[in-house]
Order: C-alpha cells, then structure tokens, then sequence
C-alpha cells in the first residue's frame, strides 16, 4: 500500500485519529455510519493499517466498498489539524485498483460519459424516453448500479453548439471562451441557453471553443492517465482563445474546480497555468452584475444550498453576496450535504443515505430553494417538494 499511494502515503500516516473529519463528513453523518470502518476516520484508519501491512488484501470487494464511500466532496480537508487530504488518498487508492484489477462495471458509464450524452441527444425524444421508462431504468441498474428509483434527467434534444449556432446574438467586447461541460451541452443545452441570453442583455457574448469533458468523474474515480490526456486537449484549446484575450467562463462547481486547479496539479505547465488565471466562473460574473445593480431577480426569497464543490471553492459566499446584491433575501443558508455527491448518491448501493440526507437537508425549508450544482439540483429536486433553482436561473 506504501507503494501504491507513492507520497499520499506519507500524508496519511500523520493521522491523529482525532475524529473531527467525522463531524462534518456527509458519509459519517448518516444512521449506516453506526459502523466506524464506514466513517471518514474510518477510512483513513484503514488505509493506515494497510500501509502498515496489517490488511491482507487491499482490492478485495470489501475494501474498495470502504474506500467507494468517499466521494470527494472535500470537507474533511477543511477541519483536518494535520491536513490530511482524504479524498487525495482514495483517489490514488482507485488509480492502483485500476492498474491491478482492472475498470469496475459502475465506473464503465463514467469513462464514456460524454460519448452517452452526445448520443443520447442527437436520439428522437420518444427513444430516449424507452430509457428512462420503468424498463429501461431496471436495465440500467443492472448494467450499471444506477438506482431505479434515483432522478435521471430527461435529455432535451440536440446541443448547445448547435442552438448557439442558430442563435444570433451581437458580437460584443466582453466575450469569453465558453466551457459549457457536458451537462449543459448535451442534456440541459436550454439552460445554458437561457445564461447566454441573460449575459447578452448585459453586453456580455460567449463563443463555444471546442472542448471535452471536464472529466470530474475521470478525477474522481482515480483515472489519471486518461484525464491527463482530456487535461491536455481542453487546455490546448482553451489557452488559444486566452491568448486572443478571452477568459474562460464555467457554469458548474465541476467544470470550475477542474479547470482552476486540477488541470494545473497534473498538468504542470505554463498553458494549464494561464488557463486557471482566466476561469471566471459565471457566479463571480453575476456578482459584478448584481453590484452594479443591473441583476433583476424572478424570485423574492430563498433559501440557498451549498453545495460540496461550491463551498470548497469558496463560491457559497459569492452566491449569497449576489443575491443579496441583487435584492433577494437568502433566509436560509445550508452548509450541509444533500447526498448527491457528484454521481455517488444515484448509485443503488447509496441511494438510501443519500435520500437520508437530503431529507435533513431541506427538512423545515419552504419555498425556492437554490443550488449551483446540476447534479445536486435533480436530487434535491426528487426528494424538496418545493421549487429548485440553479443559481444562474434565479435572475432575468
Ligand atoms: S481529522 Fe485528520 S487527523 Fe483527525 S481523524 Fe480525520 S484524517 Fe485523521
Ligand atoms: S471527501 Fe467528503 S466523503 Fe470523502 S472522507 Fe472527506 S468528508 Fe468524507
């Protein structure tokens, strides 16, 4: 195990055992945590005795199920006193899983991820509908361990490049390199849409550069090699439209986490560099527009989520500094994780937890609730029976 995490390994040994990951780590916070070895602390204890030598066999089910329950949302990072980066840990823990045992079958939608989406929305909408019917949904959880009963977002057909495309909005002198991520492109390119044109009332124009996958859930799920690779052509591309003096504008906690400060760790090089320099991601953008007290907001009132991502990077705040700017009261603030975790929460295996979670997440909140997450805002949305906003959709 030593070997394997290469200098993670050192990190992890300086664990205290102190438990104060526990306190704010979604996984340890939920009634199947009764279990110390499915905790944080837990994690990170294991991985100590394996590094020690006192575990026999480290890919064996039972401990990739361990070290699959973290997904990433940095949290524990935060409170650690030895500053432990757990989720670094188990990352490089996949990416030796993979070169000794090979691609597990969840992870198989998740290195095709864009391939699927581009598919699915050139398909016929009644095609795509057979997917997501009750059939098509068991298939899926057999394929794949995607709970049936977890929300899948209905596709709307066709692109965003090619909407854009069709779209005649003026050239103006804010433009950015537009890095949309799959999403947006191909699943929800009217949502995208709808921010285009809400910055073109703003004077502000977009150009789509070519582009791939972030690949969050390549960085996820510990497969560098590969996301070097997508690093290195997203880069490429972006640094051109940098040079030309574009910035780059990112509309998800993903998309922005990536291209800011991944990119840069496993590319290391000057373009990943001056790319990070030049991501604004959009609520930073609509901070600007709110204190110029040009925002008009569609909604009075709400209460905002943070997601995990948005709270690491430090957007929570700019969200809220925004929609107050803009003349919306935020009444509530929640901090707390709604379970969704990327795509950990729409996995069999974890859907209980993560309906557990996001039920204590919005358990006494009424009216809008907002979130900058696509993937956080089809959750809440099956669990909050009241409406959902993206952050860049609360304003006209
Ligand atoms: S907070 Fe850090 S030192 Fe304390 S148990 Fe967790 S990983 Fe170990
Ligand atoms: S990254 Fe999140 S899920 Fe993983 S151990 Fe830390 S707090 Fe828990």
């Amino acid at each position: 195990m030593r070997e394997l995490l290469g200098a993670e390994a050192s990190i992890a040994e300086r664990c205290v055992r102190c438990g104060f990951c526990n306190s704010v780590c979604p996984t340890s916070l939920v009634s199947s945590a009764y279990k110390p070895s499915r905790t944080s602390r837990g994690r990170i204890v294991l991985i100590q005795s394996a590094i020690e030598g006192n575990v026999n066999e480290v890919f064996d089910e039972g401990f990739a199920e361990l070290m699959e329950l973290c997904f990433g949302c940095n949290r524990c990072v935060k409170v650690c006193p030895a500053g432990i980066p757990i989720p670094d840990a188990v990352r490089r823990y996949w990416d030796a899983y993979h070169r000794a045992v090979g691609v597990r079958k969840n992870e198989r939608l998740a290195l095709r991820y864009d391939r699927y989406a581009a598919l699915l929305s050139r398909l016929p909408r009644p095609v795509t509908g057979v997917l997501t019917s009750s059939l098509g949904r068991h298939v899926l959880e057999r394929v794949s361990g995607i709970s049936r009963e977890a929300p899948l977002p209905s596709f709307d057909g066709g692109s965003l490049d090619e909407r854009l495309r069709r779209l005649s909005l003026p050239r103006t002198t804010k433009r950015f390199a537009f890095f949309a991520d799959t999403f947006y492109r191909y699943v929800r390119p009217s949502a995208a849409l709808r921010l285009v044109e809400l910055l073109s009332r703003h004077e502000i124009s977009v150009s789509l550069p070519p582009q791939h996958d972030s690949g969050i859930l390549l960085y996820e799920y510990g497969f560098y090699d590969r996301l070097r690779r997508v690093a290195d052509l997203n880069v490429r591309s972006l640094v051109g439209r940098v040079n030309e003096g574009e910035r780059v504008l990112t509309c998800s906690p993903a998309a922005t986490l990536m291209l800011r400060s991944v990119y840069q760790k496993i590319l290391n090089t000057r373009q990943a560099e001056l790319v990070a320099e030049n991501v604004v991601d959009v609520n930073e953008l609509l901070l600007e527009l709110a204190e110029s007290g040009s925002l008009r907001p569609k909604v009075e009132e709400v209460s905002l989520h943070s997601s995990c991502l948005s709270q690491y990077l430090g957007l929570t705040e700019k969200i809220a500094l925004a929609l107050r700017a803009s003349g919306v009261s935020v009444r509530e603030l929640r901090t707390d994780c709604c379970g969704m975790g990327g795509m950990w929460g729409l996995f069999a295996k974890n859907r209980a937890d993560a309906v557990e979670l996001c039920s204590k997440l919005t358990r006494g909140l009424r009216g809008h609730l907002v979130t900058y997450s696509e993937t956080c805002s089809l959750h809440i949305q099956s669990v909050y029976a009241g409406p959902v906003l993206l952050s860049f959709d609360v304003y006209n």
